[in-house]
């Protein structure tokens, strides 16, 4: 957990955002500055900065809740931008997941 950590806030629910989907382990919230119609954050609680050090239960439980927000959803993209190379602005573990409209291949 980091104090200064914008998700960190968010999972502590110290910022008002609308909770989309949230377990013991995971929340999910729409991203403040969408970039599909439908753009919704999936996150650890705890956190982590690196994909190596996600559990087996964690990693079960991101999975579902990647799942569970996608499930009525036409088609979605599944991002995670890790480090400097992949414009990664939050350094707290997450995963974009996008739809309502067509995407391009390949990303930018
Ligand atoms: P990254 O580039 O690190 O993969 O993406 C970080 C994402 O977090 C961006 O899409 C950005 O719009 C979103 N974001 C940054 N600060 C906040 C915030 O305070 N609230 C919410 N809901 N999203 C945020
Ligand atoms: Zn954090």
């Amino acid at each position: 957990m980091s104090s200064s950590c914008i998700f960190c806030k968010i999972a502590r629910k110290e910022i008002d955002t609308a909770v989309i989907y949230e377990d013991e382990l995971t929340i999910a919230f729409a991203d403040i500055a969408p970039q599909a119609p439908t753009h919704i954050l999936v996150i650890p609680k705890k956190h982590l900065e690196h994909i190596k050090d996600i559990k087996k239960d964690l990693s079960n439980a991101l999975f579902s809740a990647i799942n569970v927000v996608s499930q009525n959803m036409d088609g979605y993209r599944l991002v995670m931008n890790f480090g400097k190379d992949a414009g990664q602005a939050v350094p707290h573990l997450h995963f974009h997941v996008m739809s309502g409209r067509k995407m391009n291949w390949p990303p930018g």
